[in-house]
């Protein structure tokens, strides 16, 4: 294997074998260190949904919005087998906080926003269908809205990407953790240690992609770089014996208001997500007691047929940490783009990764790769993004 590339990338999420892709594809020579397995990070315990984010039209998030849902179409075009258009419903109640009104006025900027593409057909049910809806519950039921999105299992979708990088000249290495580099005029040196050594290389530029590790990362970098400062913010998901059949399901918690998914998940039902504070080491982040609880309350409200799956401990948990820009007030109302910040303004060397989606991670790979380009040697590109099909690995 060559120790010199033209880009090294620490991290093998979403984000970092996107960029992996899309350097690959412009023609550069690339290297992926990922500490444990690909895709094994946050981008295996998100809520799985690639969609435009139907909630963020609430914080006015409209650019996030656009893009995330033009992104969406893709992925269903390019990755038909990895990303599926689901049926959502959202049951209002007479305590729902969100109003018919509103939704309605969402549910159509949604469309108008994604372009009234394939999949933005929406409306709502007719009352003789409630009952068909999972068991969903309908007393004081006011009316029930259908919508769509897309759904994919992320780990292998990040897999997948991964294996169209490489198809392209990219290489990887599993277990292969990263320790320091230098930042020089004439390129950067990486050191990083796997199946118990420690190797070096070199590389032009090197990508953080790091997720809720990114300040760690940084952290090995001479000369230093600031770190942003940021807040993780932990998410809780339980999944629950006995698959949800009919479709998704956006329900609201009825004590602080915030969107609940819940959705059928490899024969299982996938409920998500909560946002806690977190302050250890992203390592030991794990499902608290309270999350799981919260999302018990629920689930089993609103679908009570899944109490005695619950009630017999058989419901197992994970928990992912977002990457938030640090800020006052509730992380619910936080933007959710993506922050890409490079250790100086003209030739930078490293760009760091903060945030993002996982529905996002062609276009986020796009500008990472964009902004680092003057710092890049001149390559035939081989392909563009928007034309890279994406096929399960295993
Ligand atoms: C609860 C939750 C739900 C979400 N739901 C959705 C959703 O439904 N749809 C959506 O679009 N987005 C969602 N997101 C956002 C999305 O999951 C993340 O933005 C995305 O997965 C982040 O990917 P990443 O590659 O930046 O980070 P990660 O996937 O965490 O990858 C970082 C990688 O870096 C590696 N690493 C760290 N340190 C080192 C080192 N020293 N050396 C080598 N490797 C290292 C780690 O092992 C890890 O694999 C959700 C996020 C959370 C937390």
């Amino acid at each position: 294997m060559t120790d010199r590339y033209d880009m090294l990338v620490i991290g093998g999420g979403i984000n970092g074998t996107g960029v992996a892709q899309a350097a690959a594809a412009a023609g550069y020579s690339v290297l992926v260190l990922e500490k444990s397995l690909i895709g094994s990070g946050t981008s295996s315990r998100s809520s799985k949904l690639i969609h435009g984010g139907l909630r963020y039209l609430e914080t006015m998030e409209l650019s996030l919005v656009r893009e995330s849902l033009y992104e969406r179409s893709l992925m269903l075009r390019l990755a038909p087998e990895l990303v599926k258009l689901r049926r959502f419903f959202i049951p209002i109640y007479e305590t729902t906080r969100r109003r018919p009104w509103q939704i309605r006025t969402g549910l159509s900027l949604y469309a108008v926003l994604a372009g009234f593409d394939h999949g933005t057909e929406f409306g709502s049910l007719p009352k003789t269908q409630w009952d068909s809806l999972d068991g969903l519950r309908t007393k004081r039921l006011q009316k029930v809205f259908f919508y769509h999105d897309a759904q994919t299992d992320d780990q292998a979708l990040t897999r997948a990407v991964m294996a169209s990088a490489v198809k392209l000249g990219a290489q990887y290495q599993e277990n292969a953790r990263f320790h320091s580099a230098n930042l020089g005029e004439n390129g950067c040196e990486i050191n990083f240690e796997s199946d118990g050594r420690e190797h070096s290389c070199t590389a032009s530029v090197i990508v953080n992609a790091g997720g809720p590790w990114v300040n760690h990362v940084l952290a090995g970098v001479r000369p230093a770089c600031k770190p942003r400062k940021v807040e993780l913010v932990q998410g809780a998901h339980l999944v629950v014996p006995g698959e949800i059949e009919r479709g998704c399901y956006y329900t609201e918690s009825r004590r602080d208001g915030r969107a609940i998914f819940v959705m059928p998940w490899k024969g299982a039902t996938l409920v998500g997500t909560t946002e806690t504070r977190y302050r250890g080491h992203p390592d030991k982040t794990h499902a608290l007691r309270a999350e799981k609880n919260y999302l018990t309350a629920i689930l089993t409200h609103h679908f009570p047929r899944y109490r005695e799956a619950v009630a017999d401990g058989r419901a197992q948990a994970f928990a992912g940490l977002r990457v938030l820009p640090a800020g006052e007030g509730h992380a619910f109302h936080r933007s959710r783009e993506v922050i890409i910040d490079v250790d100086r303004k003209n030739k930078p060397r490293l760009a760091s990764i903060y945030g993002g989606k996982l529905t996002t991670w062609r276009a986020t790979a796009a500008k990472v790769v964009r902004r680092l380009r003057a710092s890049l040697p001149e390559r035939q590109e081989r392909a563009g993004t928007d034309e890279i099909a994406l096929e399960p690995v295993d």
